[in-house]
């Protein structure tokens, strides 16, 4: 425990932002070692970047391994989107950016859906600026806070939502505070809606991560064991040169459909290289092709625990991604 550590009897609510990949996997494992009392009140939340439609950005058994992990570990896991999701806000011309969809212990909710009118037409920018980055603020971020802002269950109730930066990720991620007031809070609101923002592995080094890993023997996210070192969509906006020929490899067509896009908009994925130039600059990593099969399936039907527990290839690999 740190001086950060929360009192986890304080909140009727604790919530783990899931993404399927190391660090939201540490931060679940870090709460039910610190709270084996308050295990109850442990739910997990998945942003489903592509929505509830065809997969474009993500791996297509992200889904489906984030559930198997919630299952094996007996907690709810609620999952929540933009309708039409990455694609249709990337197509979005003259009209509003779509609705957000929530599930809940009681049903799906929305919200939004009826802002001002607007214009993408191009893939979301590297960058630190999440005005520009579109797709980290609108696909997940603001999706969660639309959630918590909705759901009459965080009203006059305390919540404490867990994310998995780490400071070691990048210079942005550094400045994070390692606890503060989440953005959808109105403590002193009308409607009481208290909700504390805990980034529990903030100061933690990959090694911390993966031995907490080992120690449960959690199976990590197939996109690891391919050789990536982070679970981010597979078509990440901020992939390296050999992750892009990794995909080549395992999914030609999306590297087609990315290459089709940015012919449409007259703008690359990456700022100044096409699709083709950071494929034909990389290197694909060494693919087992059984992994490959399982992280293209949109079911997840492997072991969530290892007997022969190793290190995945993807380990203090590479690790590109959102900054
Ligand atoms: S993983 Fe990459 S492409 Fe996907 S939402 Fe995050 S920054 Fe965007």
């Amino acid at each position: 425990m740190t001086e950060t550590t929360p009192n986890f009897a304080d909140y009727e609510h604790i919530i783990v932002a899931f993404s399927g990949g190391k660090d939201s996997l540490a931060c679940l494992l870090h709460v039910l070692d610190l709270a084996p009392e308050d295990r109850h009140k442990v739910e997990l939340w998945h942003h489903l970047v592509d929505g509830r439609g065809d997969n474009f950005m993500d791996w297509p058994v992200t889904e489906a391994y984030c559930r198997a992990v919630a299952v094996a570990f007996g907690v709810p896991i609620y999952y929540s989107w933009k309708e039409g999701g990455f694609k249709r806000e990337m197509l979005r011309q003259d009209m509003p950016t779509a609705r957000t969809i929530g599930e809940t212990p009681s049903g799906n909710i929305q919200s939004g859906g009826n802002g001002p009118d607007g214009t993408r037409l191009k893939f979301p920018q590297v960058s630190a600026n999440l005005s520009v980055r579109w797709c980290s603020a609108y696909l997940k971020i603001d999706v969660a806070a639309s959630v918590l802002r909705t759901d009459p269950r965080f009203e006059d109730s305390k919540t404490l939502f867990i994310t998995g930066e780490r400071a070691e990720e990048s210079s942005a991620r550094a400045r994070y505070a390692e606890i503060e007031v989440h953005r959808a809070d109105r403590r002193n609101g009308r409607k009481g809606r208290h909700i504390d923002h805990w980034r529990p592995v903030h100061g933690w080094s990959e090694k911390q991560i993966w031995k907490l890993i080992e120690t449960y023997r959690v199976n990590p996210h197939p996109a690891y064991w391919l050789g990536f070192g982070r679970t981010s969509c597979l078509s990440c906006i901020f992939g390296s040169p050999n992750q892009w020929a990794t995909v080549q490899r395992i999914d030609p067509d999306r590297i087609e459909r990315i290459a089709y896009y940015e012919d449409r908009f007259d703008c690359t994925i990456h700022r100044t290289d096409t699709i083709q130039d950071r494929v034909a600059k990389g290197t694909a990593y060494r693919v087992d092709d059984r992994y490959a099969a399982i992280a293209m399936q949109d079911y997840y039907d492997e072991p969530v625990f290892l007997d022969d527990w190793k290190l995945p290839a993807g380990a203090f690999g590479e690790s590109c991604g959102p900054t």
